[in-house]
């Protein structure tokens, strides 16, 4: 039986940017109204799409004996289940079928059981995904621009409030929506989608109102020895109260959070990768206050006064919310990053991570994955256990979620 590995887009993780199309030099990337999809006929594999998606639905891969037609593709509302192809899918004939194809991807793909769907917390309320996109944007106006870092501090984060009137735009705690900045691009091209977490629970920012709150940082960086403002995250930081912005989304159908109130959610975060988790303690602060489930959150930045939410934070109580909030600049006190703090916590992350009650959440900036998964690795050292078995185990019962960009 001859296998082919076809490259496809997850459409529930997709946020229609368009920034696959645009890359593929070979034009195999298309969309309609409902999807973007991959011609199996025109892709190459020269992986140019995968490092620029923001989101990492392009990065999918099955071993097929007939291709997905882009018809099929384009019907989508989720991807087809792994097809088990028993014993033909033997590496010897994984290899002869590799042709160009890099083998020790395929084999990777085919055996390591890390490439299947990636799930969500059974207990999750099922969500809401693509209602609004590029085309068909929904107009929403901010009703709130609140600077939440030191005024003194570089680091420019704020507490963005949008109101969608009387249009429905149903979110859960973990999902992102999308801001299409007005303008165009350096090639004249109209602006991509850029995506931002809703830090608001599902019913409001305030509780039962037709809105949401967002964590924007304000993004500054060095070009060519000029200083160059990052489009999206300064258009929506320079937003006024009741301006319009185009919204698209809601985005996301697994990084999400368990209803179960006996789940324990030990939440992992720098900087803006708070927004999540403020969405997922508010829900849990109004509405199961006394959860069996502990949270448990680590919160790295550098100093107090450039960690969002600092003060209302402190006002949680320690029996609803361990809050481990751990700086690397305060003057006089040796740097401490999150995996540190974590590391020296080794006997409850163990105990935690030993529960089938426990899900994992990591958001922040690309990067910072490495330094948790590595406190694990030692956490795990320490107690006799295997962090590859405990995290490939955790993922496939939807308990292991990164979100990093
Ligand atoms: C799932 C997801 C959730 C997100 N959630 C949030 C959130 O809650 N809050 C938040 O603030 N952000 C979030 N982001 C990031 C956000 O979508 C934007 O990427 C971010 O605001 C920067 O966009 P920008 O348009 O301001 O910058 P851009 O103009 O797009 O620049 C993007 C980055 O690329 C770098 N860069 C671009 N061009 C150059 C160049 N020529 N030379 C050097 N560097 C360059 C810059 O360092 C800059 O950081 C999220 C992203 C994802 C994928
Ligand atoms: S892997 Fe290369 S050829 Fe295939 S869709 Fe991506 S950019 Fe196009
Ligand atoms: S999110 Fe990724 S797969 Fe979807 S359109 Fe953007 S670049 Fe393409």
């Amino acid at each position: 039986m001859s296998l082919l590995r076809q490259h496809l887009i997850d459409p529930e993780i997709c946020i229609r940017c368009n920034t696959c199309e645009e890359t593929c030099p070979v034009d195999a990337i298309t969309h309609d109204d409902n999807n973007y999809v991959v011609d199996v006929s025109k892709c190459d594999y020269c992986m140019d799409c995968i490092s620029p998606c923001p989101t990492g639905s392009i990065d999918n891969w099955r071993m097929v004996t007939v291709g997905y037609s882009l018809e099929a593709q384009l019907a989508w509302t989720e991807l087809p289940a792994e097809i088990d192809h028993g014993e033909t899918a033997s590496t010897e004939s994984l290899q002869e079928e590799a042709n160009e194809q890099d083998a020790s991807e395929i084999l990777k793909v085919a055996h390591s059981g890390e490439s299947g769907k990636v799930l969500p917390p059974a207990s999750a309320e099922r969500p809401y995904i693509n209602i609004y996109n590029r085309d068909k944007p929904l107009v929403a106006r901010v009703a709130g621009n609140f600077r939440l870092t030191d005024t003194d501090s570089e680091s420019d984060i704020r507490h963005i409030i949008l109101d969608f009137g009387d249009r429905t735009f149903p979110v859960l705690e973990g999902q992102s929506i999308g801001i299409i900045p007005p303008g165009m691009d350096e090639k004249g091209r109209p602006n991509l989608v850029r995506l931002y977490s809703v830090a608001s629970p599902r019913d409001g920012e305030r509780p039962g109102a037709n809105n949401l709150s967002l964590t924007v940082k304000r993004v500054v960086f060095e070009k060519d020895g000029k200083t160059v403002k990052g489009v999206g995250s300064n258009y929506v930081c320079d937003l006024k109260k009741g301006d319009e912005v185009l919204v698209t989304g809601p985005f996301g159908a697994t990084f999400l959070m368990p209803n179960s109130p006996k789940a324990n959610l030990v939440m992992i975060c720098t900087g803006t990768g708070s927004a999540p988790f403020r969405a997922m303690t508010e829900y849990r602060r109004r509405h199961m206050p006394s959860a069996e489930g502990k949270l448990l959150l680590y919160f790295g930045a550098r100093t107090p006064g450039e960690l969002p939410y600092f003060g209302p934070l402190n006002k949680l109580s320690d029996q609803f919310i361990d809050k481990q909030l751990v700086f690397s600049r305060l003057p006089d006190v040796p740097k401490e990053y999150v995996q540190d703090r974590m590391v020296s916590q080794s006997e409850k992350l163990a105990t935690l991570i030993n529960s089938p009650d426990t899900y994992i959440y990591i958001c922040g900036l690309k990067g910072m994955e490495k330094g948790v998964e590595e406190a694990f690795e030692a956490i795990c050292l320490d107690h006799n256990l295997s962090w590859p078995e405990t995290k490939l185990a955790m993922k496939q019962s939807g308990r292991y979620h990164v979100e990093t960009y």
